[in-house]
């Protein structure tokens, strides 16, 4: 028999997996001797097996009771009591943080006889009749799928009726009143009344918990966040405590350290008489939780010291949901806090600092994704005139057209507009609207409210409680002091770091950042600040412990040159064909044109000196670094006119009567000859070298001369030729014929004899499944391998690698298929195979053999994690990706032993 169930003192915050991120920190909490209520979790096997089987494991139902009585004897009062009554919480929790994404149920166990229990009980009939509106409020939306808005309308209603500004004005009889007509509604809406059997509330809501793990807005969140839909939520049952109870009674988040700075100090957020969802959900103005020693000081200063356990325990931030019911304190979660990337890189060194973690550790603490979050540009300084103040709850520079609504946010987004989602506050169905949003802008609601805590998750600007804004969604406008600063479509830019709103479009800068990775600013110039300092720490790390280097894909001289300020190592691609465009185009239409070898020739001999002088510059900018040069790729019809385009104008010509030039007929007959239904899978790569004579020698020759002509002027160049689209060793050995030829003769002209002064090495591309799968014999022509990954996944897969992420992409992944692109993040399983076996196999032949990754994926976080343990020599990507490469290189390397391939 499977055991689904887990009392919170057997787990441990190392079963996530398991037990979700929120049963496992409850559980080591509990072992830590904190003051957690009693409860248990339901683990993640659960929820899969009801995802798959369609119903609850067979033994779950023993289980829960069997778990519950335990939390009975513990706490001393029986579910379903008339007296008094044990109350649970049913809360969800995945091993990935999704916060707001999924179900809670509060109170569970109230019915019209218990609520009187509670009543008797607590001494007071309003908190009672309170916590069963919420529990009647709660299960009928979530558990029974009632719009949540019946209910709001109702609450709305008495509160009219008996005249009261806020819930807090409502007395027990007007709240009795509300259970009444929720009661009302439900029966109507579901032609049953509410279940007055508390352990059928149990049952409803644990499923209610484990299919919102597949309601529309988890699916979305775990598309964006890059979760595995197969890993379901674990479910919390927690005895009740009740920060509702009276003016002793609390609810509040708090975090160890400040979440936007990682600096240490007080941070958080509170309410009196409140519960459960009240502060994230930012529909009550909180109070700072430094208040707190005032309203309540021993509480306060008990969770100062648990906050002290809990940091000295995780080593890390935390943060913390805790609850106070008559002055005592209840911790309901905590975790390791979602950050900032700034706070993430501060954070790890001023633990190492602290002496908490060494410097390898700090660097698994930051991420990649967290390194490209930091290199984006923020606002300009300058004289300007702030609109409004508001929190700084996740950091960039947002500028954008104001709109009420996320619908209307992802509209006008997908039009190519940039859009702020303004909100009094945002809810989780807000999602959506957010990620296709410049930037998030709330009027309600603090750090921890929901929009802030997303808003962070995503790596997305926001600024939330901007209090002197009355944000009117009927109206669309926003008014200050009830005059309008802003209707919808006007433009506001927001500082996500500093809180700030203003009018108009401010313009950007570069980030500190940027600007130090690029080398504009040195780490100890007195101008950096202690981020710069922070990451050029880490930074200095990764590189240390890094097995694997770094290049970058760079065309030209001035990308060489900015590849290698942000640390690459190399030129790993020089796509050739990007020498071919603007004023060339026309030497190579001639080549193309050519009616005989002598035309052919010519057209050669004037793009050679062109090409020579663009290999010198790339050769020079990298010094002694490597620097492959990839022979031409593309099927030479993208360098003529489309074949619509240039028969249109032909037969307009025509009609108007108007004279066809040789030349046109000599281009349109070129277009035809070359047009191919395929060219992804046509005349390219070695096969345009093996087709047209010369074409590839010409290149080889520029790239030779080039490097002699470097070398004589002192240079020490390490140049590396490298043949596209091979798939068998003969057409490598075919086209080497050609290259050797050329070497001679080059190292013969330039009086080198034998051609001692070329150090260039061969190579090719591994990009298509064949050549992977005969990687053995194709290491016997090649001294390396370089990973096209771009075309090795659209062979792969058989997937257009222009076509399908604008295409059906989007079903399969809200078909949960595919949660990634595989052209974003490579296909480990798959394409990662084909990776695996060329390795092994040209490394059999060729011990010597160099490795390396240049499509896309080589700037990839997760994909760098999987080259490493290949045991590749290197990656390279876009300069820009550089400094992540590096930074994941060596998180790579301290990471290696917990590994595993990723679906
Ligand atoms: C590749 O296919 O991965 C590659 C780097 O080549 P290109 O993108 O130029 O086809
Ligand atoms: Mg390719």
């Amino acid at each position: 028999m499977s055991t689904f169930v887990h009392p919170f003192r057997e787990g441990s915050k190392d079963q996530k997996d398991l037990l979700g991120g929120k049963g496992a920190n409850l559980a080591e909490m509990t072992r830590l001797g904190l003051p957690v209520p009693p409860g248990f979790t339901i683990t993640t096997d659960a929820c899969r097996y009801v995802m798959h089987h369609g119903q609850n494991p067979p033994e779950l139902a023993d289980q829960v009771t069997a778990a519950l009585e335990d939390v009975e004897q513990q706490i001393s009062r029986r579910f379903g009591d008339r007296e008094d009554p044990l109350l649970v919480s049913v809360r969800s929790g995945a091993a990935i943080s999704m916060p707001g994404m999924m179900e809670t149920v509060l109170n569970v166990g109230l019915n019209d006889e218990t609520v009187q229990g509670l009543a008797a009980q607590s001494g007071s009939e309003r908190f009672a009749q309170d916590s069963y509106r919420r529990l009647l409020q709660m299960y009928g939306a979530t558990v029974l799928g009632i719009e949540a808005s019946m209910f709001e309308e109702a609450l709305e209603a008495v509160r009219e009726e008996r005249g009261a500004a806020d819930d807090a004005g409502l007395d027990a009889g007007a709240l009795e009143e509300i259970v009444g007509r929720y009661q009302q509604i439900i029966e109507r809406e579901t032609g049953s009344p509410f279940p007055q059997d508390p352990r059928e509330q149990l049952r409803g809501s644990i499923s209610a918990v484990f299919e919102s793990w597949n309601a529309p807005r988890a699916v979305i969140y775990r598309n964006a966040e890059h979760i595995d839909h197969e890993l379901g939520t674990a479910v919390n049952v927690v005895a009740m405590v009740f920060g509702n109870l009276d003016d002793r009674s609390a609810t509040g988040v708090a975090f160890t350290r400040d979440p936007s700075t990682g600096e240490h100090g007080i941070y958080g957020d509170f309410l009196v008489g409140a519960q459960g969802e009240d502060v994230v959900a930012g529909i009550r103005n909180t109070r700072s939780l430094e208040e707190l020693g005032e309203v309540l000081p021993d509480a306060y200063q008990e969770l100062l010291r648990t906050m002290d356990v809990l940091e000295e325990h995780y080593r890390d931030l935390c943060d913390i949901e805790f609850t106070i019911e008559s002055g005592k304190l209840w911790m309901l979660q905590t975790r390791v806090g979602k950050r900032t990337a700034a706070a993430a890189f501060l954070i790890a060194t001023t633990l190492v600092d602290e002496g908490a973690i060494d410097e390898r550790e700090a660097l698994t603490r930051v991420s990649g994704a967290q390194l490209t979050r930091l290199m984006f540009p923020r606002f300009a300084s300058g004289e300007r005139e702030v609109l409004a103040r508001g929190m700084g709850a996740s950091p960039g520079a947002a500028v954008g057209e104001v709109v009420f609504d996320s619908e209307t946010v992802i509209a006008r987004a997908q039009e190519g507009h940039e859009c702020l989602l303004v909100r009094r506050e945002t809810n989780p169905d807000d999602l959506g609207g957010m990620l296709a949003a410049e930037g998030v802008l709330t009027s309600r609601g603090g750090k921890t409210s929901h929009a802030a805590v997303v808003a962070r998750g995503l790596g997305k600007t926001c600024v939330c409680g901007a209090e002197s804004l009355d944000v009117d969604p009927k109206a669309r406008e926003i008014r200050m002091g009830g005059e309008v600063v802003a209707r919808e479509g006007d433009v506001l830019s927001i500082d996500g770091a500093t809180g700030e709103v203003f009018a108009g479009r401010i313009p950007v800068e570069p980030s500190e950042v940027a600007q130090y990775l690029e080398g504009d600013l040195a780490a100890d110039d007195p101008r950096a600040s202690a981020l710069v300092r922070s990451v050029d720490r880490l930074m200095g790390v990764a590189d240390e412990v890094r097995r694997m280097q770094v290049r970058a894909n760079a065309d030209t001289a001035a990308d060489a040159q900015r590849a290698r300020q942000m640390g690459a190592q190399g030129i790993g691609l020089a796509r050739t064909e990007h020498m071919f465009l603007g004023e060339r185009r026309a030497q190579v239409e001639k080549l193309i044109l050519a009616g005989d070898p002598a035309e052919r020739e010519e057209a050669l001999a004037e793009l050679l000196p062109a090409q020579r002088e663009d290999f010198a510059g790339l050769l020079r900018a990298m010094g002694d670094l490597p620097v492959t040069i990839r022979l031409l790729d593309p099927p030479l019809h993208e360098f003529l006119p489309d074949l619509t385009d240039l028969s249109v104008r032909i037969a307009r010509a025509e009609e108007a009567g108007r004279r066809i030039e040789p030349h046109e007929r000599k281009v349109l007959a070129a277009v035809e000859r070359l047009h191919e239904q395929n060219p992804m899978l046509g005349l390219r790569g070695v096969r345009l070298g093996l087709t047209i004579p010369g074409l590839f020698g010409m290149q080889v020759r520029a790239i030779l001369e080039a490097e002699l002509e470097v070398r004589a002027d002192g240079g020490d160049p390490h140049v590396e030729i490298m043949i596209p689209l091979v798939g068998s060793v003969r057409e490598l050995r075919s086209i080497r014929h050609e290259i050797d030829d050329v070497t001679e003769e080059v190292a013969a002209g330039a009086g080198a004899g034998d051609g001692a002064e070329l150090t260039t090495r061969i190579g090719t591309m591994i990009e298509l499944p064949r050549a992977a799968l005969r990687a053995g014999e194709i290491a016997e022509a090649a001294e390396f391998f370089s990973f096209g990954t771009n075309d090795l996944t659209q062979t792969t897969w058989g997937f257009s690698r222009d076509d399908v992420e604008a295409g059906f992409f989007f079903t399969y992944k809200e078909r949960g298929i595919l949660s990634d692109s595989p052209f974003e993040s490579l296909d480990q399983y798959g394409v990662g195979e084909l990776l695996r076996i060329a390795a092994e196999r040209g490394r059999a032949t060729n011990p010597n053999l160099t490795l390396g990754v240049c499509g896309e994926h080589g700037g990839d976080p997760a994909s760098i994690h999987f080259f490493h343990s290949l045991g590749l020599d290197y990656v390279s990507c876009s300069p820009f990706r550089v400094p992540v490469a590096r930074l994941e290189c060596g998180r790579a390397t301290l990471l290696e032993e917990g590994f595993t391939p990723q679906p």
